[in-house]
């Protein structure tokens, strides 16, 4: 039941770098937005040391440092940042319905989703022990692969997204070792050919991960198991890279928003627009192709753009604000 409605202009829910870019923009345009941070304040982000490639940061930068910073600037602009996870929309009507951890309903006439994705990891203890030390697990080839140069790695994965972060990091490291659970790759014969045509990749079939190894800080190395024998055997890396897909989080919007099969929201191409009026979409929530925190940026800045031209054609009284472009 709610407690009290509030109407806002523009509410954006979630505060990676798609989150913050679009409240950056939109409380630069006077559309006096409201960001709900969810569970997991600063986004996927905050779980990795080092940003190296986010321009503006020539000697990097941590992910916490850079979030916190990309928030302040929000709130510069007098973002209002809420602790808050939206648990149910309701998009049915002209005006859109958000509720707040299931009380506080909020209803607004321009939405902007910055949910993300998460990445699907094995569940095993000691993948989830390095990862969260920071020791050598990772689920970003093009994030992390940089620090593994001419070093030797493992990936687990058959898909077209595992072989291509594969290719990627063959040309960094000095061998990868591709971990396939079945007989055969799940990825179209063009990418499969690609790894198997690549002379530093070994692709080792029937085969499933026992366990990460490690000294207690950083990853050494993998031991694998064969599926059909059972034989066990150690490849020593200090890179183990999982490849087998994210789950955006989306589920809220199922009825409301096309989705596609993974539960991708499915954007109208080059703009932010989903297929409910008043209603945008940015970073990885959309995104299947190149999830990174730059093209989440890019993309904040198109919903916000996208809400503000939104309510102008909506409203007459309500100007496209020339302080965007300032
Ligand atoms: C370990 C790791 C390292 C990475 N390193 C790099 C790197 O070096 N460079 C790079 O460019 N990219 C990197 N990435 C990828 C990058 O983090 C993502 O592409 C980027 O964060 C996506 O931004 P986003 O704003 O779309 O979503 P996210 O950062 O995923 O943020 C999603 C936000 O939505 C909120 N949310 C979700 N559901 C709800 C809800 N129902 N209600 C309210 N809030 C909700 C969450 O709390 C979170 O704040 C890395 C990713 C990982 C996991």
């Amino acid at each position: 039941m709610s407690d009290t409605i509030e109407r806002v202009k523009c509410l954006i829910i979630g505060s990676g770098p798609a989150g913050y870019t679009a409240a950056i923009y939109a409380a630069r345009a006077n559309m006096n937005p409201v960001l709900y941070q969810g569970t997991q304040p600063g986004g996927q982000l905050t779980t990795t040391n080092e940003v190296e490639n986010f321009p503006g940061y020539p000697d990097g930068v941590t992910g916490p440092e850079m979030m916190m910073q990309l928030q302040a600037q929000a709130q510069r602009f007098d973002a209002d940042v809420r602790d808050g996870w939206i648990t149910k929309v309701d998009f049915s009507g002209s005006i859109h319905k958000v509720w707040v951890n299931d009380t506080k309903e909020i209803q607004c006439d321009t939405v902007i989703i910055s949910t993300g994705a998460s990445a699907k990891y094995l569940g095993l203890d000691s993948e989830q022990k390095y990862l969260k030390l920071g020791g050598g697990v990772s689920a970003c080839a093009v994030c992390d692969g940089f620090f593994y140069r001419n070093q030797e790695v493992v990936i687990v994965g058959a898909g077209d997204s595992a072989c291509e972060e594969a290719h990627y990091l063959s040309k960094l490291c000095k061998k990868v070792t591709m971990i396939v659970r079945r007989d055969v790759f799940r990825a179209s014969k063009i990418m499969a050919a690609r790894v198997k045509n690549t002379e530093n990749i070994e692709i080792l079939f029937n085969t499933e991960t026992d366990e990460v190894l490690g000294d207690g800080q950083v990853v050494t190395g993998v031991r694998v198991f064969n599926n059909k024998t059972g034989e066990k055997h150690e490849i020593p890396v200090t890179g183990f890279f999982v490849a087998i897909g994210h789950k955006p989080n989306t589920d809220i919007f199922k009825g409301f928003l096309d989705l596609d099969e993974t539960g991708y929201i499915i954007n109208t191409p080059g703009t932010s627009k989903t297929n409910i009026e008043g209603v945008f979409v940015s970073g990885d929530a959309a995104d299947h192709v190149y999830r990174q925190a730059v093209t989440a940026a890019g993309t904040g800045c198109m919903a916000a753009l996208d809400a503000e031209r939104y309510l102008a054609a909506k409203d007459s009284t309500f100007e496209v604000s020339t302080s965007t472009y300032n």
